[in-house]
């Protein structure tokens, strides 16, 4: 993590959400007095996210899934059966 200011490597400067204090997850550029909340930051894309998005609601702007099926016999089903598997269903 770079602080977008002035270059600085700040990824020691992390810290964790503490919402009993009020505090912000991310990270903190000393030179700069700038933070930056994790939230602002943009996440690398993970191959978990497909399934994630998949769980929200159909109307939600999470990627759509075509190829999968979500009733017996549709084209995709067997996909679906193999990512629902990998979740924990049966
Ligand atoms: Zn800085």
């Amino acid at each position: 993590m770079d602080c977008p200011k002035c270059g600085e490597d700040i990824s020691e400067s992390y810290e964790d959400d503490d919402p009993s204090v009020g505090i912000t997850g991310g990270w903190y550029c000393e030179a700069c007095d700038y933070s930056i909340a994790e939230w602002e930051v943009d996440r690398e894309p993970m191959p978990d996210d497909v399934p994630i998005s998949f769980l929200g609601s159909r109307e939600s702007k999470g990627t759509p899934l075509p190829e999968l099926g979500t009733q017996p016999g549709q084209p995709g089903w067997e996909e679906f059966c193999r990512i629902a598997r990998s979740w924990g269903y049966d």
